[in-house]
């Protein structure tokens, strides 16, 4: 396995064959009673009978242990998978999806990601942590059992660089969050909102790159997911998010969710360096749910230009209007 860059776009992309290390059968590995046998990074609640469990990938893409060998192949760089790759079991019970869970489990889970960013971003090797979720077979989930994946890797994924960029740019000229600024247009217009909770917002982006795309963002400014500000009510948060996820699964069960935060700084030198004196004010954590509405959809991220033949402002609507109650 290594990380290859391709010259043109600098997008890093993982490339081999993935370790098969066992073939599980019938039982699903996440399942009490089986994932015991791999020991846990962490479970809640620390004693007592586990209700959710980090434990590393058991077909990790990265690995901790892995030396970054950085190594040029001719004009070409690549470099060893190395990194971390960790899969959070949301709940123990195999049939619950994340949407299924009550707002105080929904928050644990929150709570989760952010300690896990946090702790794999005391690491200066690894520039950013990703939390990801794939839900549904469309979507390519590994396993039906509710779970998430937590990924640190020595380079900063390319949307997010571009998000960086853009951020800085729009800050650069006009010394203000273009997410703050995006909040502010959305809450005045309202067309585009779906749900809020608090100081939460879930929206359809004005650009959505597919049907029913909603990001979830608080209208406060932070830059970083793993550290709520004073006073931030991640209830709220947890809340808003389950609503939104049952809203959307009337719509597809299947979806893409990520959350995007700021880079690791820690490692003062590197590609993006010159951007770490403002990222604090310019950039903004926010969470990216993109549904699979039909299966042309699916490869989404391989496509030149999005094509979403659903307006924002209809999809906002059609949610708004959908039953958000469990
Ligand atoms: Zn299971
Ligand atoms: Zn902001
Ligand atoms: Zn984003």
């Amino acid at each position: 396995m290594e990380i290859r860059r391709d010259p043109i776009t600098q997008s890093w992309v993982v490339c081999g064959q993935r370790e098969r290390l066992s073939e599980t059968g019938e039982q699903c590995p996440l399942d009490p009673g089986v994932v015991e046998s791999t020991k846990a990074i962490l479970t809640w609640p620390a004693e007592g009978v586990w209700q959710g469990r980090v434990i590393p990938h058991p077909e990790a893409l990265y690995r901790v242990e892995n030396d970054p060998g950085r190594a040029a192949e001719g004009i070409y760089d690549k470099m060893g998978p190395l990194g971390a790759h960790e899969v959070v079991i949301e709940t123990r019970e195999h049939d619950k999806k994340l949407s299924e869970l009550s707002d105080d489990e929904i928050e644990r889970v929150l709570w989760v990601w952010g300690l896990r960013i946090a702790d794999l971003k005391k690491d200066a090797r690894f520039k950013y942590v990703s939390v990801f979720k794939n839900q549904g077979a469309l979507a390519g989930e590994e396993w039906p059992h509710a779970h998430s994946e937590v990924t640190a890797t020595i380079f900063v994924p390319r949307r997010i660089k571009y998000e960086l960029e853009s951020a800085h740019e729009w800050y650069k000229d006009r010394e203000r969050c273009v997410f703050c600024d995006i909040v502010r247009q959305e809450e005045k217009q309202g067309k585009r909102i779906v749900d809020v909770q608090g100081d939460y917002y879930a929206l359809c982006p004005y650009a959505s790159r597919v049907p029913f795309e909603v990001w979830v963002m608080h209208r406060r400014h932070n830059h970083l997911f793993e550290q709520p500000r004073p006073g931030a009510n991640r209830k709220q948060l947890a809340a808003l998010l389950g609503r939104v996820l049952r809203r959307l699964e009337k719509v597809s069960p299947a979806f893409h969710l990520v959350v995007h935060t700021s880079p690791n700084t820690r490692n003062k030198k590197g590609e993006l360096s010159g951007y770490w004196k403002t990222l604090a004010e310019d950039y903004h954590w926010h969470i990216e749910i993109m549904p699979i509405v039909e299966k042309r959809s699916k490869s989404y991220s391989i496509k030149e230009v999005y094509f979403n033949a659903f307006l924002p402002e209809q999809a906002a609507e059609e949610l708004r209007a959908s039953d958000p109650n469990p």
